[in-house]
C-alpha cells in the first residue's frame, strides 16, 4: 500500500513555487532539517503551530513506511536581536538581564520548548542538535568558502561576499528577491560597517570585550554567525544534499536565502531539494506582539488565564484547530474558533468511540476503499490536514448511520474502516483522546464516589472527614462546588 501512495505525496516547494512529486534522494529513506527555536524565551504560539506543522509532515511520512531522520536544532548562540548582524546576542541579552549564566538560559528554556511540544503531542526530532555543540564544524565550513573565494576577513570578522557569490550563482533564488533591490533598498551608509557591501552577512564575528559567549577561530576570539549553524548542522547529519528543510515562514529571508549560499559556496552543491514553509498565526485578525498585548502563550491557553479566553483548551484541542487549517494559509486565533474546534474534536471522537462497538453486517453499503483513498488523496497534495478532516467528519456522518442501522459495513470493510480512523486521527494528525469516554470516564467516576462519601460524613456530622476530602482534592486541582442539585466538580 504504501508504495503505492508514495509516488503520490506532491509537497509545495517553495523553491519553485509549485507542487512538486516527493522524490527521496535514497529510496525509503527521508531526510529533514527544521529550523529549530532561539531559546531565550517561553516558545510562543506561533513558533508551536510551525513545530505541529512539521511534526505532521513526520508523522505523515513515517505512516507511509519512510525511514525519516529528522533534525531539529537549538539555537544557543549568535542570534542577534537584530537580523543584520547587530545587536546584543539574544541568549546573552537575558542572561544580563536577569544576573543568570547564558547556558541557565538557555536550560530553562530548552526545558520550557520540551514540555511544551510534549503537550501538544509533538514527536521528539531524531536528532536535536545545538550551535554551541558544533563550532568546530561552523569553522571548518567558513574555512572552505574562504578557500572559495566567497568570504573574506575583516578585523577578525568573517564576512559572507554576497555579490561576489552571486557571479556564478543565484542569490535570492529562494526568497526571490532581486540583489539590485536588496542593495537600493539598504539604509546602511557606506563606511559604518566592516562588510563590503550592506547585503554581505557575517559568518564569524569578532567578540567585543563585554560579549560572553566566545570561542577561538583562526581569526578572532568571537562567535558563528546564526545562519552558519543550520548549514553546519543539516549536513552533518544529513549529507551535503537532502530531501526537505522546514522553518517558519519569516526564516525565507534572509536565514534561508543564506543557508542556500553557505552550502553552495562550500560544498557546490545545493543543500535542498524541497524547501516547506509554515505560514503565521494570527491573534484576533492582528499579528501577535507582546508589546500590543495581542499575545497569547501556549500556557495560558492550557490553563485558561489570558483575558481573551472564556475558558481552558486541552492542547490536543489547540492541536485539532491548528490542523484545521492548511500549513500554508495564515490561522486565525480566536476564542470563538477555539470553542468550534472543541466541538468539531468532541465529536470526532465520541464517533470513534461508538465505531468500536459496531458490529458486522452480511455487506457492505458504503464505499470504505474510497473514502480511505480520499483521505490519502488529502494527505498527498501537499499534506492538506484541513480536506482530510472533513473526509474524518464524513466518516463521523457513516458512523451515526452504522449505529442507527441504516448503513451496513461487512467483517473486512469494517475492520478497514476503524483502523484506518485509529491511523489517521492518531497516528497521522497526532491527536490524543481526552474525550471522557477513555480514562477521564474513571477519573469522574472516582471522583463520584469520593464526592459520596463526603455526603455520607456530613450527613454523619464528620465536617473533620468531609473538609480532609474536598480540601486534598483541591490540593490536587479537583474543585468541589455544592449546589441544590448535590456536589458538582470542576478539573484544572
Ligand atoms: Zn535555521
Amino acid at each position: 500500500m504504501a508504495k503505492e501512495i508514495n509516488q503520490l505525496l506532491k509537497i509545495y516547494n517553495s523553491l519553485s513555487g509549485s507542487k512538486e512529486i516527493f522524490k527521496p534522494v535514497l529510496e525509503d529513506h527521508v531526510g529533514m532539517y527544521v529550523c529549530g527555536p532561539t531559546v531565550y524565551n517561553n516558545v510562543h504560539l506561533g513558533n508551536c503551530r510551525t513545530f505541529v506543522s512539521f511534526d505532521l509532515v513526520y508523522r505523515y511520512l513515517k505512516h507511509l513506511g519512510y525511514k525519516v531522520r529528522y533534525v531539529r536544532n537549538i539555537t544557543d548562540a549568535g542570534h542577534l536581536e537584530n537580523d543584520a548582524d547587530e545587536g546584543e546576542d539574544r541568549i546573552a541579552k537575558k542572561a544580563r538581564l536577569e544576573s543568570l549564566e547564558p547556558m541557565e538560559i538557555v536550560q530553562r528554556y530548552t526545558i520550557d520548548f520540551h514540555e511544551t511540544l510534549a503537550k501538544f503531542n509533538n514527536l521528539p526530532p531524531n536528532i536535536e542538535p545545538t550551535a554551541t555543540g558544533h563550532i568546530i564544524e561552523q569553522i571548518e565550513i567558513i574555512k572552505k568558502i574562504i578557500q572559495n573565494g566567497c568570504a573574506y576577513e575583516v578585523n577578525g570578522s568573517v564576512y559572507f561576499d554576497v555579490l561576489k557569490f552571486n557571479e556564478n550563482h543565484h542569490y535570492g533564488k529562494l526568497s526571490g528577491r532581486q540583489i539590485e533591490e536588496m542593495i537600493a533598498n539598504t539604509r546602511e551608509l557606506a563606511g559604518q560597517s566592516e562588510k563590503k557591501n550592506p547585503q554581505d552577512f557575517a559568518l564569524w564575528k569578532k567578540a567585543e570585550p563585554k560579549h560572553i559567549m566566545r570561542w577561538p577561530s583562526p581569526w578572532s576570539v568571537g562567535f558563528p554567525g546564526w545562519h552558519l549553524e543550520c548549514t553546519a548542522m543539516s549536513t552533518k547529519y544529513l549529507g551535503y544534499t537532502f530531501d526537505i528543510h522546514g522553518g517558519g515562514m519569516d526564516l525565507k529571508f534572509p536565514h534561508h536565502e543564506c543557508e542556500i549560499a553557505q552550502s553552495e559556496a562550500s560544498t557546490g552543491k545545493e543543500p535542498v531539494n524541497y524547501w516547506m514553509h509554515a505560514n503565521m498565526l494570527t491573534l484576533n485578525g492582528k499579528k501577535m506582539a507582546k508589546s500590543t498585548g495581542n499575545n497569547v502563550l501556549p500556557n495560558e491557553i492550557f490553563t485558561g488565564s489570558n483575558e481573551v479566553l472564556s475558558k481552558s483548551f486541552q492542547p490536543s484541542v489547540v492541536r485539532f484547530f491548528m490542523l484545521m487549517s492548511h500549513y500554508r494559509s495564515i490561522l486565525d486565533f480566536s476564542n470563538d474558533a477555539l470553542l468550534a474546534a472543541e466541538k468539531g474534536f468532541m465529536r470526532l471522537m465520541n464517533a470513534y468511540h461508538l465505531l468500536k462497538k459496531i458490529d458486522s453486517s452480511k455487506d457492505s453499503s458504503f464505499d470504505v476503499q474510497a473514502w480511505k483513498q480520499n483521505c490519502y488523496d488529502a494527505m498527498n497534495d501537499d499534506f492538506n490536514s484541513p480536506i482530510l478532516i472533513a473526509q474524518l467528519f464524513e466518516a463521523v456522518k457513516v458512523i451515526h448511520q452504522l449505529n442507527e442501522g441504516f448503513a451496513r459495513l461487512d467483517s473486512v470493510d469494517l475492520e478497514t474502516f476503524k483502523n484506518s480512523m485509529h491511523a489517521f486521527l492518531f497516528d497521522v494528525l497526532g491527536l490524543e483522546d481526552i474525550t471522557p469516554n477513555n480514562q477521564g470516564e474513571k477519573l469522574t467516576k472516582t471522583v463520584e464516589l469520593l464526592i459520596g462519601l463526603r455526603t455520607e460524613a456530613r450527613l454523619n456530622k464528620d465536617f473533620q472527614t468531609s473538609d480532609k476530602i474536598r480540601n486534598q482534592l483541591s490540593d490536587i486541582g479537583i474543585q468541589l462546588k455544592d449546589g441544590k442539585d448535590g456536589t458538582a466538580f470542576s478539573i484544572e
